[in-house]
């Protein structure tokens, strides 16, 4: 009896935990029947999609468990990334190879009659972030868990990530994104794991039980957050992290009012106002100043975050909240969580009734912050008004900071009123304001950049009295991108090149590509590194066929920008310069040109006025030129539509030519720069943002450099931009330009592309026309190399085995070391 019960138990963990190729099928067999629920006959790639993520969910489980509970047992401090971005991309490819079972699953679906390819195809992409900044938190939850270090994600799980992007008639159009409508197999809800949210209202001063005179917060409205987890599986380790977005409810009582005079529809009204906080993502790049619904949403989730860690330390570890900083580390990732420095006072003050000393002491030992951006409208800043109606105790508790840092201030400057004036964290221009840089530099013992470049600058410029203040709390910490789903993943081909010369070290330790260089000149490893980016660019023309109609040829040299569309990253640069090649082309019949694809994707905010006039003319150059006899046996101009994680597996890898573009000193690092040098494309660049670095591991010799240092930008600007003598001394560019206003790529129609021209000659900030010379002489430079494919060969080569620097686990490490002294703990099972 006992054995048969056994053997059943046995049976029944298998199911859950195996992880052979029959195992995985008895487990997707499995789920098909009990979690999705359909006969076989109506069974379709999808289902065995979720079926197999189901079952590589619960393979992380044990991991998971264990991980938790081996960190608290060790009393092991943890990494808290607070990030309202989470861009993670497809999961069940990653999480396979993290579990190394990617032969067993593929081998488990061959025998179901399904292809691993489609099935995996099934997963829609998780958008839950604009860019490079939800990107970077993706890849850094990658690193924790890879380097074993216990972390907690933290972020909103929205309901509408970022729109999808299609195009009509060449304009972007915006669709909304149910990445939810087929449910979400990874994540698990966890309704029990709640906590309420205030917002609004007003403060009032009691007396406490001790007779002290105390504040509370009397809020308007109280919001429910409830928690989704999402396992965070590292590569060849037993450590489970986990990514946890909490999600708005109303709170079924609190309307209680309403139902009491009876008015049951403004209590229903009240639930679908709660309940839209977490409805959708944000686009950057438009202005937030009165969108306090998304002041909301960064203060839902950075309270319902802290109280989870303040539960976590309550009730599980069981420590007195004073020993926080030596048991989480709290990073903001920008300012969007910032408003943490001043919650956690008001919960250890006002809850804890700590006193302001300590408590601050407390906040400041516990929270980092990551700094994003130089761009003055990027800096977020909150009108006063708005702010104080929506966190009256916030703002209080914010006063009070300031009040005793300009005190700090002033001792340390005496009789430096201006000094004091610039650091207020109340800012007086233009209607006060409450600045969020500011509060988080001023909260946080460790405050970094992203690339040296941006960290120097951040020293310089944004943040210059603050490092005078105190310059130890300054450090870089450039990005990185990891490994596993930017080259194993997304570069199958490269992959077992780089497993057949120089063994799978590399996916743990990029450093050791540096072992390529070995075979830089060795004919045959240079014939198989030319077939496998032929491979690559073959699989991309073919998506590309599919979604646009537009074919490639894969002997073509494949020139590729894809980020998102700003002008400070200077997509349109980039077009004056195929207009150019457009115009050589027609105006001389003989000239022969190495044949190249322009292949652009991205998004731009859907209020952002230029940028879409930007996709747009991308759109009406590649219409003109495409269907051109004369020009398109040696010139094509393709846009992804709807650029994503998902699309970008297949676009990083098939580039020859990265492009990195941007007006020196406003790209903070980049990180698709990273992804591209990493797959062997050479990079076209400015020196700007991790570019400086990039050019300084690949060396000089194997980047293609052009346009003006951050310094001369800052000197044209004080000597005054004046954009019409460069097109003066060019007649070229002018051609360019008139040819935009002619209507050549518009039908005739002079309007349409107006203002961009008139922006490039009258009010341009990011210097496009200073650098356009500089930049056509350096892609002629490019399409010389290109020439010589052995030399190009070489050159790639080299750009990959030198890309070790710019794993994310380099970069995790290096935060783990300084700035949050989280070490690893090795999970057992
Ligand atoms: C890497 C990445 C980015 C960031 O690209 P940059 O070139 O650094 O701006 C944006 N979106 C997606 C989908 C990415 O994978």
């Amino acid at each position: 009896m006992t054995d048969v019960v056994n053997s059943a138990a046995a049976e029944a963990s298998h199911l859950r935990s195996g992880l052979d190729a029959a195992d995985l099928r008895e487990a997707i067999t499995d789920h098909l029947r009990y979690s999705i629920g359909r006969p076989a006959a109506a069974l379709r790639p999808d289902h065995y999609y979720r079926a197999l993520a189901l079952a590589v969910r619960d393979r992380m489980q044990d991991n998971r468990v264990a991980s938790t509970q081996q960190s608290l047992d060790q009393g092991a401090k943890v990494t808290c990334y607070l990030s309202a971005e989470f861009l993670m991309g497809p999961q069940l490819g990653n999480n396979l190879l993290n579990l190394q079972i990617e032969d067993a699953a593929r081998a488990a679906l061959e025998s179901l009659g399904q292809d691993y390819d489609e099935v995996l195809a099934c997963e829609p992409e998780p958008g839950l972030g604009n860019g490079g900044l939800g990107r970077l938190a993706a890849c850094y939850l990658d690193s924790l868990a890879t380097l074993e270090r216990p972390a907690i994600g933290y972020g909103i799980r929205y309901e509408f990530g970022i729109f999808k992007q299609e195009f009509n008639d060449g304009w972007q159009v915006e669709l909304t994104d149910n990445w939810l409508a087929n449910g979400n197999p990874w994540e698990i809800a966890k309704p029990d794991v709640n906590y309420l949210v205030n917002w609004g209202g007003h403060t009032e001063h009691y007396i406490d039980d001790s007779g002290a005179d105390r504040i509370r917060w009397v809020p308007r409205q109280v919001i429910k957050g409830v928690a989704y987890d999402t396992p965070i599986q590292g590569y060849g380790v037993h450590t489970c992290n986990v990514l946890t977005l909490w999600s708005a409810r109303a709170v079924e009582s609190f309307a209680l009012d309403a139902f009491n005079t009876g008015d049951y529809y403004k209590a229903v009204e009240s639930e679908v106002t709660s309940e839209t906080v977490t409805k959708v993502l944000y686009p950057n790049d438009e202005p937030e100043a009165g969108k306090r619904l998304r002041l909301l949403q960064q203060y839902f989730f950075v309270s319902c975050s802290l109280q989870h860690v303040v539960h976590i330390m309550d009730d599980l570890a069981d420590v007195s909240l004073q020993e926080l900083p030596q048991r989480f580390a709290l990073q903001l990732n920008d300012t969007h969580p910032s408003i943490g420095v001043a919650e956690l006072m008001r919960i250890l003050v006002d809850e804890r009734r700590l006193d302001w000393d300590l408590a601050w002491s407390i906040t400041v030992a516990t929270f980092g912050y990551t700094n994003h951006t130089l761009l003055p409208e990027a800096l977020e800043k909150w009108p006063l008004g708005l702010f104080g109606e929506s966190l009256p105790r916030h703002l209080e508790i914010i006063y009070e900071i300031n009040r005793r840092f300009l005190d700090e201030v002033r001792a340390k400057f005496p009789g430096d009123v201006d000094r004091v004036r610039r650091m207020s964290l109340i800012g007086e221009e233009g209607g006060q304001t409450v600045k969020m840089a500011y509060l988080a530099t001023v909260g946080s013992h460790a405050v970094n950049g992203v690339a040296a470049l941006h960290s120097d600058l951040l020293k310089a410029s944004v943040l210059k009295d603050f490092y005078e203040l105190w310059p130890e709390r300054f450090s870089n910490k450039t990005n990185g991108v990891t490994p596993r789903r930017f080259l194993a993943l997304s570069n199958p081909g490269l992959r077992s090149l780089l497993d057949d010369t120089i063994g799978d070290g590399w996916l743990t330790d990029l450093d050791r590509l540096r072992g390529l260089e070995a075979f830089v000149d060795d004919p045959q490893f240079r014939q198989r590194w030319r077939e496998v980016k032929r491979s690559n660019k073959s699989r991309l023309s073919e998506f590309l066929l599919a979604s646009t109609g537009v074919e490639l040829d894969p002997t073509w040299m494949f020139d590729i920008q894809v980020k998102r569309i700003h002008e400070y990253k200077r997509q349109h640069l980039s077009v004056l310069h195929i207009i150019r090649q457009y115009f050589r082309l027609k105006m001389d019949p003989t000239l022969q040109i190495a044949p190249r694809a322009y292949v652009f994707g991205g998004k731009a905010a859907p209020g952002y006025y230029m940028a879409k006039r930007i996709i747009k003319l991308i759109n009406a150059v590649g219409e003109t030129v495409n269907h051109d006899p004369d020009v398109n046996r040696f010139m094509k101009i393709v846009f992804v539509p709807n650029f994503n994680v998902q699309n970008a597996h297949l676009i990083y890898p098939a580039a020859n030519l990265s492009e990195q573009i941007s007006t020196a000193g406003k790209e903070a690092s980049g990180t698709g720069n990273m992804k591209f040098m990493l797959n062997g494309a050479l990079t076209i660049g400015t020196l700007d943002g991790a570019n400086v670095e990039i050019r300084q591991e690949a060396g000089p010799e194997n980047f293609f450099l052009f346009g003006l240092t951050e310094d001369e930008v800052e000197r044209v600007k004080r000597e005054g931009y004046r954009p019409s003598e460069y097109v003066d001394r060019n007649d070229e560019l002018k051609a360019v330009l008139g040819l935009i206003s002619s209507g050549q790529f518009s039908h005739g129609d002079t309007e349409v592309f107006r203002p961009l021209v008139d922006n490039l000659l009258h009010d341009d900030p990011f210097l496009v026309l200073a650098d356009y010379a500089s930049y056509v002489a350096c892609q002629d430079e490019v399409a010389a190399a290109w020439q010589d494919s052995d030399a190009w060969s070489h050159m790639s080569i080299l750009n990959t085995a030198r890309s070790g620097k710019f794993s994310s686990d380099r970069a995790i490490t290096e935060y783990c070391d300084d700035i949050w002294n989280v070490g690893p703990v090795k999970v057992e099972i």
